[in-house]
């Protein structure tokens, strides 16, 4: 950090100690991972920085906003609509944590077989190390899978501000009722949280916004279908995980700006990996910051990985929001339009994702896929199977991987990705 930040902390409850540990292990991870790649493109410096202040700087701008009255609010699924967040004249920021904290503590509230994803949430807020969740003035949960729809009565004894979002799990005419219902419902609690009425020009102009930021991700996916591909699966993982934490204007032009680089290094052939690289396909589970462990595992075994689908990733950012209505109400359709196409793994059933999956293989002409699965995770375990025999069905190589937050499993994992590498070539 290039500040003193102690007192900023403090005042927001975070126990210091914890706290300085949790950044010197972000800190030594994001050195033997990250600044250990080669040939990587200069614009990944503005992300570097971001990292090195994401408890930091990040953090100070959010607090001035609040000084200024703006509201900051958490989340911990893609399914919450930034639009409207931004309508409304709040910032949303991500929740979600990829390193285990406090599991002691953890284990006290939540079983030990519930996923990485959730006991690290817990640990986060249990161990007094996240100033996101402590700077936010509502966090919204939402009924995704059992195990976060029951975690957040759990949180709800530990936060005051929880406000948990009903979302459907089958893509039905009713479904599709039960989220605009929602989506309405989310928009008058903001309302309520800002004292600040959505107008049609508002939500036009916050769609905008959002709209800009996912296309600046498009355009960075689809500089990945070259060969040799121009950038690491790391740093564009990595850009699809600041996504839910920069101020989102800065975040479009630092992305856009890579892609300029991107481009010119295409011209010149100019690879982050020899051509002809095994290509992977990630897909499955979020990877929230900072779980790097299987990309680096991939990219350190002779393969490079060119898409991520998943909610950090594609199936996150995939399609944009219709800014052409008029009205609040005719917007308000286009979010819930955009939004209910998102096929994550609590829906049933969920043919879209298959069928993204291997349009993905096909876009970013992937040699393989491996579908990375939380322990302990029903919808993408279960899913993992039906999605590795169509793959198989269609000749796609397919090796399916079920893993956690620690690092015991490091050597046997990359024994399996090795393998599969060497399978591809
Ligand atoms: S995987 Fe499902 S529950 Fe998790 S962030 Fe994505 S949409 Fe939300
Ligand atoms: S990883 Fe799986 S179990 Fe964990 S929160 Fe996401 S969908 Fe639920």
């Amino acid at each position: 950090m290039s500040e003193n930040y102690q007192s900023m902390w403090q005042n927001l409850g975070l126990d210091l100690k914890a706290h300085d540990a949790l950044l010197e292990v972000l800190g030594k991870g994001y050195q033997d991972i990250y600044l250990a790649q080669k040939n990587r493109p200069e614009g990944m410096g503005y992300f570097d920085f971001v990292m090195s202040e994401v408890h930091g700087l990040r953090i100070k701008e959010l607090l001035d906003e609040k000084e200024q009255g703006r509201k900051i609010v958490g989340s911990y699924c893609v399914f919450v609509p930034e639009e409207i967040v931004l309508a409304a004249n709040a910032t949303l920021v991500g929740l979600c944590s990829g390193a285990d904290f406090a599991m002691e503590e953890v284990e006290k509230l939540l079983p030990r077989n519930t996923c990485a994803l959730i006991k690290s949430s817990f640990g986060f807020k249990l161990g007094k190390v996240c100033p996101y969740l402590e700077s936010a003035d509502m966090i919204v949960g939402e009924n995704t899978c059992d195990g976060k729809k029951k975690a957040y009565e759990t949180l709800n004894t530990l936060v005051e501000n929880l406000y948990v979002m009903d979302l459907p799990q089958v893509k039905s005419e009713k479904g599709k009722a039960l989220l605009k219902e929602e989506y309405d419902r989310f928009k008058i609690a903001m309302e309520k949280l800002t004292s600040v009425s959505i107008t049609a020009d508002s939500l036009k102009q916050a769609i905008q916004t959002v709209n800009a930021k996912r296309s600046a991700i498009h355009r960075l996916s689809s500089l990945r279908k070259v060969n040799p591909v121009p950038i690491s699966g790391l740093d564009a993982l990595l850009a699809n995980q600041v996504f839910f934490y920069d101020n989102p204007a800065r975040f479009t032009e630092s992305v856009n700006k890579i892609c300029d680089e991107l481009e010119k290094r295409i011209e010149l052939k100019q690879g982050v990996v020899p051509e002809n690289t095994p290509r992977i396909l990630l897909s499955g589970c979020p990877m929230a910051v900072p779980n790097w462990k299987l990309p680096w595992i991939v990219e350190t075994s002779g393969a490079v990985i060119v898409g991520e689908e998943s909610c950090v990733g594609e199936r996150g950012t995939r399609n944009l929001t219709d800014d052409s209505g008029q009205t609040v109400e005719e917007m308000m359709d286009a979010i819930v339009d955009r939004y209910f196409k998102v096929d994550c793994a609590i829906f049933t059933p969920n043919p879209d994702r298959l069928d993204h999956i291997a349009e993905m293989v096909e876009t970013y002409k992937a040699d393989g896929v491996i579908h990375y699965s939380l322990q302990f995770c029903q919808p993408y375990l279960m899913e993992s199977m039906p999605v590795e025999k169509d793959l198989e069905g269609k000749s796609i190589p397919t090796l399916r991987i079920e893993t956690d937050y620690s690092m015991e499993d490091v050597g046997q994992l990359k024994t399996r990705v090795e393998a599969f590498v060497e399978q591809l070539k």
